[in-house]
C-alpha cells in the first residue's frame, strides 16, 4: 500500500501551506493558507483549489499563522464536508485571525475590485467544523488514515502531523513550521520517530539564527541608543509568538532596569487577542520552566510601562504621546494595519528606528524596507525612508539551517526513527535546495525540493513522482 502527497501551495516558497495526502480510501488535507507577497493576498489565491474540495475526509491544521490557515474558509464555499483537526490554543488563535482577516479581506476586495475571497458567514461555518486533538492522541479522522500531533515549538499550539495508512503502517508526516529552540516558554520540538518519509519546512535553510543572548544584547542596545536619539521605535510584529517574545523580553528588560522606561504601545486588536490567548494555555502548554517563571512573576507578557491600545480612539491618541516611545503593530509584513500609519508618519524621520524582527517574503513592502530601499509606497502613498532601520535575525521563530539538520537528523534510523526520505518545501528555492543538499551530504539521505502541484506515491523504502 502507499501514501499519496500532492503539493498544491509552499512548495519553493514560504506561504500557501496546502497538501493533500490520500490513502487507498481517504483524504486528509494539511493546512490552508494564503500566499503573500507583493499583495496582502496573491491573486492566485482567488482561483477555484485545484482538487475536489467535497471528496476530502478532514483537514489537519499545523497551526495559526494565516499562510497555513488563511484560505481554509474558502473551502466551505466550494462544498468541504469533512471535519477539521487541530490543538485547542490553534483553535482559539484560528478564531481571531480569521475574524480579523476577512475584515482585511473585504478591504482589499473593495481597493482592487476583486471579489470577495471569503464571508464572515463561511467563517463562522468552518470555525465550527473544528475539533480540538491532543498531542499524541492518534485518531482515525479518514477511512484508513489515522493522525498524530507532536509539539513544533514555533508558536503557541503549533504541531507537526504524522499521517499513517492503518493497513500497513506506511506512514508520512509533515513539520508544519518548526520552531527556534530554546524558546523562553515555548516547549522543544520533539522528534519524529515513525515516518517513512518526512516533509519539512525550511524558510531558513540557509541562515544562521543570532545567539539567544546576543539577540537580548542586541535589543538592549538597540533600544538604548534609539531612546538616546529622542525617536520613535517602529516594531511591525506578527501578532502570534513574535509580539509575545517582544513583551516577554521587554518585560525582562525593563524589569532588570536595563532599558529605559519608555513607554510600549501594543497597538494592534490582533496581537491583544492573541496574547489573551496565551495567557489563557499558558499553563498547560507553556515548557515547565516558564510555567514556574509564570507562578514567580505572574504574568510573563504585561509590565508597568505597556499600553494597550485596541481602539481606534485609544491608538490616535499614541500621536500626542511625546517622544521618545516604542510602537508595535501589525501588519508583520508592513501590508498597511496600523503599522503601516506610523511607518507613514515616522519613517521620513531620521531619529526613528525601525526593528524587523521576521520573515518578509520577497515584495512586500517590509522586504523594500529590510532591502534598504529610499522610498517605499505605503498605503497608496510614497513614503521617504529616512529612519534607520535595523534588521534582528535571532527573533525568528523559525528554526536556522542547523537546527533544521538537527530536526531531519532526529527522524533517521540512527536516531531511533525510520526516515528514508524527505521532502523540502515552504522555503525560498534557493533556502530549500540548500537543505536538501545539505541533508544529502551531511546525513547521506535522499531530500527533494517539490514543485508547486507535483505528486509523489509514497512507500515504505521509496518514493516516486507521479
Ligand atoms: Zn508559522
Amino acid at each position: 500500500m502507499s501514501l499519496r502527497l500532492t503539493c498544491y501551495g509552499a512548495a519553493e516558497t514560504v506561504t500557501g501551506s496546502n497538501f493533500l495526502v490520500e490513502g487507498p480510501k481517504g483524504k486528509i488535507l494539511i493546512d490552508c493558507g494564503i500566499e503573500q507577497g507583493r499583495d496582502f493576498v496573491e491573486s492566485e489565491m482567488y482561483k477555484p483549489f485545484a482538487y475536489d474540495v467535497p471528496s476530502i475526509d478532514a483537514l489537519v491544521i499545523t497551526h495559526a499563522h494565516l499562510d497555513h490557515i488563511g484560505r481554509a474558509p474558502k473551502l466551505i464555499n466550494e462544498g468541504f464536508k469533512g471535519r477539521v483537526f487541530t490543538t485547542a490554543p490553534t483553535r482559539d488563535l484560528t478564531e481571531i485571525m480569521l475574524r480579523d482577516t476577512v475584515k482585511i479581506l473585504a478591504e482589499t476586495a473593495r481597493e482592487h475590485g476583486l471579489p470577495l475571497l471569503y464571508t464572515d458567514d463561511d467563517v463562522t461555518k468552518f470555525l465550527e467544523k473544528i475539533e480540538v486533538i491532543a498531542y499524541h492522541e492518534e485518531k482515525e479522522v479518514a477511512p484508513g488514515l489515522s493522525i498524530f500531533l507532536r509539539q513544533t515549538g514555533h508558536i503557541l499550539g503549533s504541531a507537526s502531523v504524522r499521517i499513517k495508512d492503518l493497513s500497513d503502517d506506511t506512514s508520512l508526516a509533515l513539520t508544519g513550521d518548526i520552531g527556534n529552540m530554546p524558546s523562553p516558554y515555548l516547549p522543544d520540538w520533539e522528534a519524529i520517530t515513525d515516518a517513512d518519509a518526512v516533509l519539512m519546512e525550511s524558510v531558513y535553510g540557509d541562515r544562521v539564527n543570532a545567539d539567544k543572548e546576543d539577540r537580548v544584547a542586541l535589543l538592549r542596545d538597540t533600544i538604548k541608543k534609539s531612546v538616546a536619539r529622542g525617536g520613535v521605535i517602529l516594531i511591525p510584529a506578527f501578532s502570534i509568538e513574535r509580539t509575545q517574545l517582544m513583551l516577554y523580553e521587554f518585560s525582562k528588560l525593563m524589569e532588570e532596569g536595563e532599558i529605559p522606561h519608555v513607554p510600549v504601545y501594543l497597538d494592534s486588536p490582533l496581537a491583544i487577542k492573541a496574547t489573551e490567548v496565551y495567557e489563557k494555555w499558558g499553563s498547560e502548554f507553556f515548557k515547565s520552566a516558564a510555567e514556574e517563571e509564570l507562578h514567580r512573576r505572574h504574568d510573563l507578557f504585561k509590565f508597568p510601562f505597556l499600553m494597550e491600545t485596541p481602539s481606534r480612539q485609544d491608538s490616535e491618541e499614541i500621536a500626542k504621546a511625546p517622544n521618545p516611545k516604542i510602537i508595535m503593530a501589525g501588519a508583520g509584513m508592513s501590508h498597511g494595519g496600523r503599522i503601516g500609519h506610523w511607518e507613514q508618519k515616522y519613517l521620513p524621520d531620521p531619529t526613528t528606528t525601525l526593528i524587523i524582527v521576521g520573515y518578509q517574503a520577497p515584495g512586500s513592502p517590509g522586504r523594500l524596507l529590510q532591502d534598504g530601499a529610499p522610498h517605499v509606497r505605503l498605503g497608496g502613498v510614497d513614503v521617504r525612508v529616512r529612519a534607520k532601520i535595523e534588521t534582528f535575525v535571532g527573533w525568528s521563530a523559525h528554526a536556522d539551517r542547523d537546527g533544521l539538520l538537527d530536526f531531519a537528523k532526529a527522524a533517521l534510523p540512527e536516531s531511533g526513527g525510520r526516515t528514508k526520505n524527505f521532502f523540502v518545501a515552504l522555503g525560498e528555492p534557493s533556502s530549500a535546495r540548500f537543505l536538501a543538499q545539505r541533508i544529502h551530504d551531511y546525513l547521506g539521505t535522499n531530500a527533494i525540493v517539490p514543485t508547486q502541484g507535483e505528486s509523489f506515491e509514497i512507500t515504505k523504502d521509496k518514493i516516486k513522482r507521479l
